[in-house]
């Protein structure tokens, strides 16, 4: 199991030794390895990585959602204190949309194109708080829709989300998550990527006030280190199925310690550059497929600077100062050369 970051407040979210694995008729495929991660209780923390590292379905393990063809191999997810890999699918199906919630990338794939936003918002209510009586149903949802900046909340209630924007359909499947009122911990899917850059600040905004108000803990999933430094106290970096660096926010962006953390920050714009690209730009080459598990480090193959050592020897995340761990064998002679003068996260 590798070395973890430890949040300092009691955990909402506590992983432990987690692998998951796709299975193949020739033998199953790793494609989370051996991943600790905590979220503490009214902490923000974001899993970066590219598309193809593995962090969506680390998710999906965690509400208990995997597909048919995955499984988890080995670890544990502790949810407030119980293991949910040994809790019946039943009680986790309750716990979702209850205590956890998510909230995806594309609204529409958790809203039913048929049904209007009302009635939506009200089912949830029915499933999840059946105490609640229908007309108070109907005035939650009106509330939540408030809360989460959506405006004419009352007429909203008799539109379908294809009358809606990206945005309001994003804040719409924000307040369907959330309308229960007990939800302790949001896993938000690269909740802003399908939008534009005005809209994106503004939903992730809202999740720092969310979070504030509600006092729940966010694991927000990203391909984009800049929507991290607007919105989390902590980061982990996810490569090739493992975490690969775990730290403060501000940290991580003073001093990143891995190879492929500076390359991510190197990627983003600095003040009065350009525009933010919407997929990583250029660190040379691709992830590799989870079928190719390396013997080395698994970025050797793109890392600028890679010896014999990283292509013979797996490295293991080890700390690297207070709050800190980084899987590189070479960050300490590196150190020095990462620091960024002009990080402004
Ligand atoms: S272990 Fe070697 S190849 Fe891997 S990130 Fe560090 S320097 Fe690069």
């Amino acid at each position: 199991m590798g070395d973890t970051l430890v949040a300092e407040a009691p955990r909402v979210l506590d992983v432990r030794g987690l692998s998951i694995a796709f299975r193949r008729p020739a033998g199953p495929i790793r494609v989370v390895r051996d991943v600790d991660l905590t979220v503490g209780h009214g902490e923000i923390v974001g899993l970066v990585g590219e598309s193809g590292s593995g962090k969506s379905i680390f998710a999906r393990a965690i509400l208990g959602t995997l597909p048919r063809q995955a499984e988890v191999l080995t670890g544990e997810i502790g949810f407030v204190g119980s293991d949910l890999r040994h809790m019946p699918p039943s009680q986790v199906r309750h716990l979702r949309g209850d205590r956890m919630a998510l909230v995806p990338q594309e609204p529409m794939t958790s809203l039913n194109p048929s049904l209007r936003i009302g009635r939506q918002l009200t089912e949830v209510l029915e499933v999840h708080r059946p105490e609640i009586r229908s007309a108070a149903r109907t005035e939650r949802a009106i509330e939540m829709l408030e809360l989460v900046g959506v405006n004419f909340p009352s007429e909203r209630l008799s539109q379908y989300p294809y009358q809606l924007s990206g945005g309001l359909r994003q804040r719409v499947a924000i307040a369907m998550a959330l309308i229960c009122g007990r939800v302790e911990l949001l896993i938000a899917d690269e909740p802003t990527t399908a939008l534009d850059v005005t809209i994106q600040a503004q939903i992730l905004d809202l999740f720092v006030r969310l979070q504030t108000k509600q006092k729940m803990s966010v694991l927000l999933i990203t391909h984009d280190l800049g929507v991290i430094a607007q919105t989390a106290q902590r980061v982990a970096v996810m490569y090739a199925g493992e975490i690969v660096e775990m730290a403060g926010v501000d940290d991580l962006f003073a001093m990143p310690r891995h190879p492929y953390t500076r390359g991510l920050l190197d990627s983003l714009p600095r003040a009065g550059g350009a525009a933010r690209k919407a997929h990583l730009p250029s660190i040379e080459g691709a992830v590799p497929s989870p079928a190719e598990e390396p013997r080395g480090c698994s970025f050797v193959n793109r890392c600028a600077f890679g010896v014999d050592l990283c292509r013979q020897q797996q490295p293991q995340l080890e700390s690297a100062g207070a709050g800190r761990s980084v899987r590189c064998h070479r960050w300490q002679e590196l150190a020095d050369q990462f620091v960024r003068r002009d990080a402004a996260p």
